[in-house]
């Protein structure tokens, strides 16, 4: 009995379901949308309007990088993944810069990285800057016993990736009054955790160094590290507070005003040698980082194998992803 019912009851479901889609055709909106949900491989997403940031979406954006593998320089995962975040920009907006580099690792091996660039805006002098990196790191070496096996980087890398990819859908579909840059950074994370901090971020320092775009000058910087973990929680970092200090205050008002100060802690907290480093000292933008780091350090999973979409929570994402979109679309 139940059957049957079940059986008529999704037979009605195909027919409306049926109706819908051709609706959908004629309507760019919806079209749209349909095209989003195809390319996130997750049908549960719901569109919602402009200055709404999807967690759904960008849930999805983490879930799609992690089935390249660890993204290591180097590597077929790595290669497979840069090759996707570029096609996906390129879905967004017209101008995307790819900026190819060599980079010599502490271990001696020669990295071939890429810097993804996506603009919106382009021509708007008033703009702003995001940053996270798309690489992951090689060895999960915070622990001997797994120091061989690689960082799957659901959370280091991923994350950020993922909301700056979500953010990038969204300003297609809504643009903002300023420009925008996306920035992923390669190369990251192949540091000697016993060397010098310079052995890091090798992705940001070439860009810093060789700028791809002319007297670029934006506002300012965020960089996004480590944003997806359950129980996150985001301390005002050393150096963004030592060269941007005033957009420090201006992200945490922002996302304590929207209601995310359980995440956003109005405290301070250590300096990380992060890409915000050297985007501050070498290309002088005055950027922050937004990292999940407690007086406890950078929580259980990083830099283990447990880095994976295990420990990543909607809740945070939504947190860091729509604080940003409060801020992108009222910067004037
Ligand atoms: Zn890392």
């Amino acid at each position: 009995m139940k059957n049957r019912i079940f059986v008529s009851v999704l037979f009605v479901l195909v027919i409306i379901s049926c109706g819908k889609g051709k609706v959908k055709v004629k309507d760019p909106i919806l079209d749209t949308n349909k095209v989003n949900v195809v390319d996130t491989a997750d049908t549960n997403i719901t569109h919602t309007s402009g200055t709404q940031f999807n967690a759904d979406s960008a849930y999805a954006f983490i879930s799609k990088q992690m089935s390249f593998g660890p993204r290591i320089p180097n590597s077929t995962g790595h290669k497979n993944c840069g090759d996707y975040l570029i096609s996906t920009f390129k879905k967004y907006t017209d101008k995307v810069i790819v900026q190819s580099f060599n980079a010599t690792a502490y271990t001696g091996t020669v990295l071939k990285g890429r810097n993804i660039i996506a603009r919106f805006d382009e021509k708007n002098p008033n703009r702003i800057v995001l940053f996270a990196h798309w690489d992951t790191r090689p060895f999960a070496d915070r622990t001997e016993a797994t120091k061989s096996q690689p960082v799957p980087g659901a959370d280091d890398g991923g994350s950020g990736v993922g909301i700056l990819l979500e953010i990038a859908r969204q300003l297609k579909a809504s643009p903002a009054k300023i420009g925008v840059d996306i920035i992923l950074f390669d190369c990251e994370d192949y540091g000697d955790a016993a060397g010098r901090p310079e052995s890091y971020c090798l992705g940001s320092q070439y860009w810093a160094k060789n700028p791809p775009i002319p007297a670029y000058g934006p506002k300012y910087g965020i960089l996004l590290d480590m944003v997806g973990a359950r129980n996150a929680s985001f301390l005002k970092e050393g150096f963004s507070r030592q060269y941007a200090a005033n957009i420090v205050d201006k992200v945490w008002n922002t996302a304590i005003g929207s209601g995310y100060g359980a995440y956003f802690i109005n405290a301070d907290g250590e300096p990380v040698t992060d890409d915000h480093y050297f985007v501050n000292t070498l290309a002088k933008i005055p950027t922050i980082d937004i990292i999940n780091k407690s007086s406890s350090g950078f929580g259980n999973h990083w830099h283990t194998p447990a880095d994976n979409m295990d420990i990543i929570d909607k809740s945070v994402l939504k947190a860091v992803g729509q604080t940003l979109m409060n801020l992108i679309y009222t910067e004037q």
